[in-house]
């Protein structure tokens, strides 16, 4: 099972993406966590993923479709993986396409824009455990602590609201096209073509959970 997520930031993609891993014991590959692990280790990749995630911008594609390409050649993607936030321009998309990696799906998870800008101007973490919380839609029980240590909340820096709308710019003009990538690819009838299925992203996680399931539950093979 290989299937790549694609939706604006705050789609829910990260969530969704650790329950299919779960649920087909396959790996989770999320650029994104991939990119916060190079800033705090410090590394060169690190620095400049740092400049591009505070300005709301793309790391570049070289770096991110490296990183991908030896991620995947680790053991426990041997099975399957689910791809969250790569690929994310098209130039991503055709490196995939073109390392023969094949992909049962490629999943648009629908959400509103209002719906982004609520979910991830209110989103607070617990850095040393990666908890997140909502201060509307899943608060801690006590104002910015941790339920667990009590420790206190902080909001991602490119989670404010003038980098958050940076991010949907930056999707709407560079991730976008990639859909019509991936449709254009499965009506050519190319049999190495992954399919492509819009899920409806609103509402509560478990109700996009359960939708995601029934779409992924007859695997091509
Ligand atoms: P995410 O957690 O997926 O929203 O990613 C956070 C940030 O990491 C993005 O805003 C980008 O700056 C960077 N990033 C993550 N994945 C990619 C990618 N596939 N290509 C370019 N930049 C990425």
């Amino acid at each position: 099972m290989r299937c790549i997520l694609i939706g604006l930031p705050g789609s829910g993609k990260g969530t969704q993406a650790a329950s299919l891993a779960a649920k087909f014991g396959i790996a989770h590959i999320s650029t994104g966590d991939m990119m916060r692990a190079a800033i705090e280790r410090g590394t060169e990749i690190g620095l400049l993923a740092r400049k591009a995630m505070e300005s709301g911008g793309l790391v570049s594609d070289d770096i991110v479709i490296g990183l991908v390409r030896d991620r995947i050649r680790e053991p426990d993607c041997q099975d399957g993986f689910v791809m969250d936030g790569f690929p994310r321009t098209l130039e991503q998309a055709v490196a995939l396409r073109k390392a023969h990696i094949r992909i049962d799906y490629a999943i648009e998870l629908e959400v509103s824009e209002r719906d982004v800008m609520d979910r991830m101007s209110g989103r607070r973490v617990h850095p040393a455990s990666g908890r997140v919380y909502h201060v509307k839609f899943n608060p801690p029980r006590l104002p910015d602590a941790d339920d667990v240590t009590g420790e206190p909340l902080v909001q991602r820096s490119d989670d404010r609201e003038d980098v958050v709308k940076e991010r949907i710019s930056a999707y709407n003009s560079r991730t976008l096209p990639i859909i019509s990538y991936y449709v254009d690819w499965e009506r050519s009838g190319d049999p190495e073509a992954p399919r492509f299925v819009k899920v409806n992203g609103q509402g509560s996680a478990a109700g996009v959970r359960e939708r995601l399931a029934a779409v992924v539950s007859e695997v091509k093979v």
